[in-house]
């Protein structure tokens, strides 16, 4: 076999051209979104207040299998894509496993995450529809600064709402983004009327990424030509991340491999979606039959202990209901959880493609396992991990030890969505041997499913 190179490196002009759309290959959709106002399908029209327009038709797309990069937007990914796409050569070798591991590195921009190639292109496209400005939320802040840059090269103005905890906690995320031209608030404020709201009933409240989310909405629809934004979980964002899998599988392609297995870890599902979209499509054209698997936290476990139905996509039930695995928006992921991953609910064209069986497995994994395998890749792999990404290594980690008592030398690709950076505290804890793991009962999640909102005519699969 012909040697291959630590780092497979794609040229500028291999950057795809255009995104994948893997609904145009799914035989069947997840039900359609539900306006809560009316309980009735959500029409595009129902979002165009909140999202830009071109957003809001790709969200809704299940026909065109590829749809073009715009060239504003080739012109930004170029500036930090390709991104590498990797063999963990010296992981390989610490685990003394005959598996081939590869992983996909998107954390090598300034966000320090995969976030920033939804981040371009919302805010390109919210600029050419004319508006002025953008607005969003962000908890451990990957996504504000993600958007915090693309706005800056699109020229557009940016309120992020952070959750007031991680405000505090996290001082030079507040930094970054400020350094990049954009407001940010800590959420709950006093600048909106649910902000106010929420303070009125609990001055000390530290907020919570339902309240930053209903203070972002609330001011995108109030103010004249600004819309608001979503770093996951959308069918329009897995679009757009879309490009981690299609590079992967042509660099795959250069030298020959292909995966057996394809792991992401999965909080809204975009990370995943996008490195799996491309590999998913041979599975559903039934041309390749690679094995997914998805990992999440076993403290907010959405897929492996949620439920399959309707729900609100935040906690301050304004947003559209859309049928998914839900812990319930009311779910509260514990804080003593250091990485991120903490959303209840699953974007709901991964939780389809799970429930009919086409992402094959869903992994719950604790959190002090999964920073044994963040220091062990660290050490071996000279890259510091996000938490979020981290699951996935374990995951990967995992299958290759497997392959070790098998004897298979199976080709593992995982998707390292991201840095650590901003997460030594959480690496701190783990080295002070003060980590723990936190698994809710039965009980814990019976109560936040028991209060998921009903929608008529309804028949659960
Ligand atoms: C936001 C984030 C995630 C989780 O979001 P997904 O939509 O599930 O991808 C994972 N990893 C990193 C580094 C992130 O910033």
């Amino acid at each position: 076999m012909k040697h291959i190179p630590y780092r497979i490196h794609l040229s500028e002009n291999e950057i795809p051209r255009q995104w994948y759309n893997v609904r145009a290959d799914m035989k069947e959709q997840h039900a359609p979104y539900i306006n809560p106002a009316t309980m009735k399908p959500a029409e595009p029209q129902d979002l165009l207040p909140v999202f830009s327009q071109e957003v809001c038709m790709q969200e809704m797309n299940i026909t065109d299998r590829f749809i073009d990069i715009p060239d504003e937007i080739m012109e930004y990914y170029k500036m930090y894509r390709p991104s590498p796409l990797c063999r963990a050569y010296n992981l390989e070798k610490a685990l003394g496993t005959p598996a081939r591991i590869y992983y996909k590195f998107e954390g090598n921009n300034t966000s320090g995450s995969h976030k920033l190639n939804t981040a371009a292109a919302q805010a390109y496209y919210a600029k050419k529809q004319g508006m002025k400005s953008l607005t969003t939320e962000t908890g451990a802040g990957q996504w504000g600064t993600a958007l915090a840059m693309a706005c800056a090269h699109f020229d557009l103005d940016l309120t992020v709402f952070m959750v007031k905890i991680s405000f505090e906690q996290k001082p030079y995320r507040k930094a970054v983004i400020e350094t990049f031209g954009a407001d940010i608030i800590p959420s709950p404020s006093n600048t909106t009327e649910i902000g106010r709201k929420m303070l009125a009933d609990d001055p000390d409240s530290t907020g919570s990424l339902g309240t930053a989310i209903s203070e972002a909405i609330e001011l995108a629809v109030k103010s004249k030509d600004c819309r608001y934004t979503l770093g996951s979980v959308l069918n329009h964002v897995l679009l757009h991340q879309s490009v981690i899998g299609l590079e992967s599988k042509l660099a795959m392609e250069k030298i020959d491999e292909y995966p057996d297995i394809v792991i992401g870890c999965a909080g809204g599902g975009s990370n995943m979606g996008g490195l799996m979209g491309a590999f998913m499509s041979d599975k559903l054209l039934g041309k390749k039959n690679p094995y997914f698997i998805a990992v999440e936290p076993s403290s907010c476990p959405t897929m492996t202990r949620g439920k399959y139905t309707y729900d609100f996509c935040d906690t301050g039930r304004i947003t559209p209901l859309a049928e998914m695995y839900t812990l319930g928006c009311d779910f509260k992921p514990s804080a003593i959880h250091a990485g991120g991953l903490r959303y209840h609910g699953m974007s709901p064209t991964l939780s389809k493609l799970y429930h009919d069986g086409y992402l094959d497995e869903a992994r719950a994994v604790g959190q002090k396992s999964v920073f044994e395998a963040a220091t062990l890749f660290s050490k071996t792999e000279t890259i510091l991990p996000a938490p979020e990404s981290s699951h996935a290594i374990r995951a990967a980690i995992d299958e290759a030890l497997k392959c070790k008592e098998t004897g298979e030398a199976k080709t593992i690709l995982f998707g390292l969505s991201g840095t650590g950076y901003f997460d030594m505290s959480a690496y701190m804890q783990y080295q002070k041997d003060e980590m723990v793991d936190y698994i809710p009962t039965d009980e814990d999640l019976a109560r936040s499913i028991s209060k998921l909102p009903k929608v008529p005519g309804y028949v659960e699969k």
